[in-house]
Order: structure tokens, then C-alpha cells, then sequence
């Protein structure tokens, strides 16, 4: 006796399957939609953002910012992360590089079109600057503002998107003088003690301290920054 057709349980079972399957695919995802709006179309910067950026790239590169921050951080878990369903670009006729607020990433224009290296490379750069603001803790408003931008330069070193122009390993006059310099700093922290930043990051979620230093590495920040600058004979 031949059976053309699957059984009713069969079927039944396969359909529960895939739904289980499916089920696991979604936690592992987060949905976010990304928006590109170019407000300075009648500037050059805005043309030349257009012409030599354009919003299928920028809306790729958000994406994959996301992402590259997501697994940095260690937020395999939607859980772990901050509840953000929409992030929107804008490049605007303004003065500065960029800025975040409110899941708005905001680029100059005048930067765009004054900008002499290799433009591409410079502006996926800032975007993951950008980016790692939308996503990061800030310990409920505590953390002081040179960790946070020290913490979305140090994912930008981690991109591969440093520039050349970055103060080098060991340099600086202070741990939490923001960017580049705190960037090297916690990049030397973390090679201490690998997912460091991701560990002071998920502690970040609801307040701060310069202890978390010392919970995570056994030394205060004061410490790990002589450690550091001695290590590179400053
Ligand atoms: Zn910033």
C-alpha cells in the first residue's frame, strides 16, 4: 500500500515545526527601519552626498552599524538591547560633522562637501559613531560624556574605521577626555580583558560609577590609565 499524500498528523506536525523554527528566528532579530532624508539638496555637500554616497548605501550601512554593534556590545538577546523600531538619517545644512538625538542621526553637509580624504570611508566612519549612540547605555544620564564618546569611537576603532589623523595608542592627557583618546584607552582596557566595553556597557544600563573599573578589571580607572600610559612610555 503506497501513501500519495502525507498524513493529516504529519502535516500538522511539520507546520508546528516551522512555526518553532520561526519562533527562533524572530529572537535572534530586532526589526529596525532606517529612513534617509537629505534636506540639502541645494547645497554642494548635498549633491555631493547624493552623487557620491547616496541613501541605498547609507540605509546598508545603517543597517550593518546596527548589527557590527549588536554582536560588539554581546546583545545577542533583543532583551539585552535598547527598544528602538526606527532610525532616522538626515543630512542637514549645518555646522559640525554630526550629531544623535532621539534615533536621529544628523550629518553637515558643509562637512561633506568640505571634506578632502576619502569620503566614503569617512562618512561609514561617523555612522557608526552615530550609530553606537542610538544604541548604547548612558547609566540613565550619568555617564560622563567623555566615556560615551569614547565608547562610540572605540566601535568605529572596532569597524576598522579609525582615521589616520586619531591620536595613537598611549597618547592623551586624561581617561575620559572623550574620542580618539579615550577610545585607545578602552581598547587597552579591553585587551585586558576581552568584552570588556561590552561588560561596562550592559552595567551602564541603569546608572554609573567609575567602580565598574574596578568590578570588571581589579584596579580604579586612575590605575588602568598610569598602566596605560606607561606601557607606551608616557
Ligand atoms: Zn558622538
Amino acid at each position: 500500500m503506497t501513501k500519495p499524500h502525507k498524513s493529516p498528523n504529519t502535516t500538522m506536525i511539520m507546520h508546528c515545526l516551522c512555526f518553532l523554527v520561526f519562533l527562533a528566528a524572530m529572537q535572534g532579530t530586532q526589526a529596525v527601519d532606517y529612513s534617509v532624508t537629505n534636506n540639502a539638496l541645494n547645497t554642494p555637500g548635498g549633491v555631493r552626498f547624493r552623487d557620491e554616497i547616496g541613501d541605498d548605501y547609507t540605509k546598508q550601512t545603517l543597517d550593518s552599524a546596527t548589527q557590527f554593534i549588536w554582536t560588539l556590545f554581546d546583545q545577542n538577546n533583543p532583551d539585552d538591547r535598547k527598544d528602538v523600531q526606527k532610525v532616522s538619517f538626515f543630512v542637514d545644512d549645518m555646522d559640525g560633522v554630526a550629531y544623535t538625538s532621539n534615533d536621529e542621526i544628523h550629518l553637515s553637509a558643509r562637512y561633506v562637501n568640505s571634506y578632502g580624504g576619502d569620503l566614503k570611508t569617512e562618512i561609514t566612519g561617523v555612522i557608526y559613531h552615530e550609530m553606537t549612540h542610538v544604541w548604547q547605555w548612558n547609566g540613565n544620564g550619568q555617564t560622563p560624556g567623555g566615556l560615551i564618546e569614547g565608547i562610540a569611537d572605540f566601535v568605529r576603532l572596532k569597524a576598522n574605521y579609525a582615521p589616520s589623523h586619531w591620536v595613537k595608542p598611549g597618547e592623551g592627557q586624561k581617561w575620559d577626555q572623550g574620542y580618539d583618546v579615550t577610545a585607545r584607552f578602552l581598547d587597552y582596557c579591553d585587551s585586558l580583558k576581552s568584552g570588556f566595553v561590552a561588560q561596562l556597557n550592559k552595567l551602564m544600563r541603569t546608572g554609573y560609577s567609575d567602580q565598574f573599573f574596578v568590578q570588571l578589571l581589579g584596579k580604579t580607572v586612575d590605575q588602568l590609565w598610569q598602566d596605560y600610559k606607561a606601557k607606551y612610555g608616557n
